[in-house]
């Protein structure tokens, strides 16, 4: 390399440069001191490429010999590749919210070409294939900026620089893509600020675009680094929703929002808005301004700051009901933790609700039907099985009654008797005081025969004025006994009706298991044919069956 002491000159371009320098090492500084941000790594590797490419771009105007400008052109490679190759990796790490710290061998590998290009560069002058021997000073005047010819090897590298740069495009432009809103304007913003040193590059290398003489790009990057500064700090949203998950909350079916800590929402999910029927305008809104479940949803958060279980909101119009998750959005601070903002994650619980509701609903109803059917039930078997007049069990209990009372006295031995009772000359009753006094009459024969017999007996109406006994435990003489004095108390004892006090007999018939039969209609015949006897024989009797008057 030929030596540079050839002379110096410090021209406004130059200074203008320097001060450009100047500057960004200044906005580094300040970027540095300010919160994390996503890509920051990238970001200050950019700073760094830039500020080399600009040193040495203002050594390559200051430098006065064709030579020397040639040596600091060479030197300025790798900045001029690093630059976008951090562009590149900044961007990525921006928009898919990656904050953290670059390995060691992954920023070797990015440094492997700014280094390579810089070895080329640098060894132009023994292969000559990155600047062509034609390229020279553009006058004979001292100091002249120098017009290059590009050779194989800068077209090579080129292509590596103009990949990084579709690269980054392509990144923000998918990103912007991908979000709506105030983040779809911020990474069009990002792609459009791209683009500049992008023409700026394309524009010096093929169409001879110069400042001062010299590539425009480096100077184009001074105006991306503050662009991006405006845009990042600018932009606060990016602290509470990386992208990543951002992507993620588009595709829930469930509402999501995101509230700062004035309860203003700034993010909402498509089903989010779509419960609440908003389009736009929405982004810094205050929860309880929201349409639709704003209000209820801010009194739950209010009420249920100490509840367990997730608390329940539940919307009318429509009817809806969503367990409400919150989950706090913090960042790391000096002291402790800062609280950006919180998420409410909104699960639709409406299907298992309504179900759940539907089926304790059905469930009551269906006890409640049971309970009735089972009255209705018990009413039915009463009516069924009592004569409705006096009250008395009927004939068609008296089958199952007798099955069960002859098991037990074939189980114990024990006697078992049935008496057909028939009131005398009832019709006469019906025929001197009406048959509404027969009536009362035949009811209160039926509490006669309920006071009067054992608890372990019954009773039943047979027929018009015919009753049946059935008397356990005892044998025939004892039952005949038993019904004899019954009958003569009966005839002692007046009816009470409305017609007066009214006195009448009975006459009965036994039968006796199993002296006079083994099945109820045996016995029943027997009896009957006893009672038969006893009305031949004047009323007012008993007979036994099978006993000769
Ligand atoms: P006997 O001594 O021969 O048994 O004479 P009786 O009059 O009692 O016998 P009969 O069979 O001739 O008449 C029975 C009467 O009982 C006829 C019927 O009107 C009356 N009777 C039957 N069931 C009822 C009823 O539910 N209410 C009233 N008031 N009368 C009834
Ligand atoms: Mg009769
Ligand atoms: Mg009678």
């Amino acid at each position: 390399m030929s030596s540079c002491n050839a002379g110096w000159s410090l021209s406004a371009a130059v200074l203008f440069a320097l001060s450009l320098c100047l500057g960004i090492l200044l906005l580094s500084r300040w970027v540095a001191k300010q919160r994390a941000f996503p890509g920051r790594a990238g970001f200050a590797l950019l700073h760094l490429a830039a500020l080399w490419w600009l040193l040495t771009a203002a050594a390559e105007m200051s430098a006065q010999a064709a030579d020397c400008k040639m040596f600091w052109a060479a030197m300025a490679w790798p900045g001029i590749v690093a630059t976008p190759t951090f562009w590149a990796l900044f961007l990525w790490q921006y928009v898919n919210s990656q904050s953290a710290t670059l390995r060691p061998r992954n920023l070797l590998l990015l440094c492997l070409m700014p280094l390579l290009a810089w070895l080329l560069a640098l060894s132009n002058p023994w292969h000559g294939l990155f600047y062509l021997p034609g390229s020279a000073p553009i006058s004979a005047e001292w100091g002249a900026p120098v017009h290059y010819e590009h050779g194989p090897l800068f077209f090579a590298v080129s292509v590596y620089v103009y990949l990084s740069m579709l690269f980054s495009v392509g990144t923000v432009l998918n990103a912007a893509y991908l979000s709506r809103g105030r983040h779809r304007r911020h990474y069009l913003a990002f792609a459009a600020v791209t683009l500049v040193p992008f023409i700026a590059h394309i524009a010096y290398v093929h169409y001879n675009w110069t400042v001062f003489g010299f590539d425009p790009t480096p100077l184009s990057f001074v105006f991306v680094l503050i662009a991006f500064v405006v845009l990042i700090f600018g932009g606060r949203v990016f602290d509470l929703l990386p992208v990543a998950r951002h992507l993620l909350l588009e595709a829930l079916s469930d509402p999501v929002l995101v509230i700062n800590q004035r309860q203003e929402v700034i993010e909402a999910n498509p089903a989010a808005l779509q419960l609440a029927a908003l389009a736009k305008d929405w982004q810094g809104c205050r929860l309880a301004d929201w349409p639709v479940y704003g209000m209820p949803l801010a009194g739950v958060l209010l009420r249920a700051a100490a509840d367990k279980l997730p608390p329940l909101l539940e919307l009318t119009h429509p009817q809806r009901f969503f367990e409400v998750h919150r989950r706090q959005i913090e960042r790391p601070a000096r002291k402790g933790k800062f609280v950006l903002g919180e998420m409410l994650y909104l699960r639709d619980v409406t299907q298992p609700h309504l179900s759940e509701m539907r089926l304790a609903e059905a469930l009551a109803l269906s006890d409640e039907r049971l309970k009735i059917i089972s009255a209705l039930n018990d009413k039915l078997r009463d009516q069924v099985l009592h004569d409705p007049l006096t009250g008395l069990f009927n004939r068609r209990y008296l089958a199952e009654f007798f099955t069960r009372e002859q098991a037990r006295a074939r189980r114990e031995h024990a006697g078992l008797v049935l008496v057909l009772i028939d009131l005398d000359h009832f019709k006469g009753v019906n025929d001197t005081y009406g048959h509404l006094v027969g009536d009362e009459m035949l009811k209160a024969v039926s509490r006669f025969f309920e006071t009067k017999l054992r608890s372990t007996d019954a009773v039943f109406r047979f027929g018009g004025e015919e009753f049946l006994l059935l008397l356990t435990g005892v044998t025939a003489h004892e039952a005949f006994a038993l019904v004899e004095g019954l009958r003569e108390h009966f005839a002692l004892t007046p009816m009470l009706t409305t017609a007066g006090d009214l006195n009448i007999q009975f006459s009965a018939g036994l039968a006796s298991w199993p002296m006079h039969g083994d099945t109820l209609d045996d016995l029943i015949r027997a009896a009957d044919s006893a009672l038969y006897q006893a009305k031949r024989e004047g009323r007012n009797r008993v007979r036994l069956a099978g006993s000769a008057s």
